[in-house]
This record gives structure tokens, sequence and C-alpha cells, in this order.
């Protein structure tokens, strides 16, 4: 995070991409609250975006913001950090996965990895269980590399 100009119009052309094939619209607003995720150098809460969007778009009300999202989450084009309540642009869209972040207290850097063995050992856990997952979230608090380098 956040992505340089060209990550971010990769990100971009994919997204368009996969929405093309999958038959859904990746509109204007949608794109726009993208673009933003993947800009930004930190993650975005919804409240936040509207902000952002209003030196854009015209009258973008919250609902709007929140149907993009909504759309962006199910596309897999964005995740949600539900510790921080807050969005981030997904690096690498271009595959359905379940991710795990690492967010620093100290800077607000999250950056995601995507260990299928994390994910895996999880959906066995689930499955032993008998536990029905909405949503897994992996987020791991603490101090990133360049924070922790930094004396105190
Ligand atoms: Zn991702
Ligand atoms: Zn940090």
């Amino acid at each position: 995070m956040p992505l340089d100009k060209k990550r971010t119009s990769d990100v971009l052309e994919c997204a368009e991409r996969l929405c093309s094939e999958r038959g859904v619209r990746l509109t204007e607003q949608r794109r726009t609250v993208l673009r933003l995720l993947c800009e930004a150098d930190r993650p975005l809460g919804a409240y936040e975006l509207l902000e952002r969007l209003r030196a854009l778009l015209r009258n973008p009300a919250p609902p709007t913001v929140y149907r993009a999202l909504d759309f962006l989450l199910e596309q897999g084009l964005v995740h949600k950090l539900e510790s921080l309540h807050a969005y981030v642009g997904c690096a690498h869209p271009d595959h359905p996965h379940v991710g795990q972040f690492l967010i620093c207290s100290d800077c607000g850097e999250v950056s995601e990895v995507e260990d299928p063995a994390i994910a895996r050992s999880l959906q066995a856990a689930e499955k032993a269980a008998g536990f029905c997952t909405e949503r897994p979230v992996v987020e791991l608090l603490g101090t990133c590399s360049h924070c922790a380098r930094k004396p105190s």
C-alpha cells in the first residue's frame, strides 16, 4: 500500500476485464471507489471514502458508497478489514482468494498475505466444529518491520 500509478492502473484494468467476463458492470462510481482505495496510503472507512468522493463526483450519497463497496467486495476486488471498519483494494484480484492481513498499529500500513495453507487449516477447523463461516477474517495487529526498526 499504496499502489503506485502503474499498479493502480493494472488493478483497474484487471477489474474491468473481470467484470466484463462476469457480465457485471464496473460503473464510474464503483471504479472511482476502487481507484481511491488503491491510491490510499492506508485503509479507508466508508465515510472517508465519501469525503474523497465528494471532490470527484457530484453529490455522492452514503448509500452510493455502501453499494459500490458491496459490489467490489462481492467481486473480490476489495477486502474489508473488520477490526478497522475499513476497506483496502486487493492487489491481485484475478483469482478468488481469502487473504490474511498484517496491520501496523504505528503507521497504519496494511499488507495482504495470501497463504492457502492458513485458509485450508481454518476450513478444517470450521468443518470439525460444524461452524458455518460467513466472513473468514484473519487480521494480525502489531508493528511492521519499518516501525520496528525505528528507534523509540
Ligand atoms: Zn486480496
Ligand atoms: Zn508501521
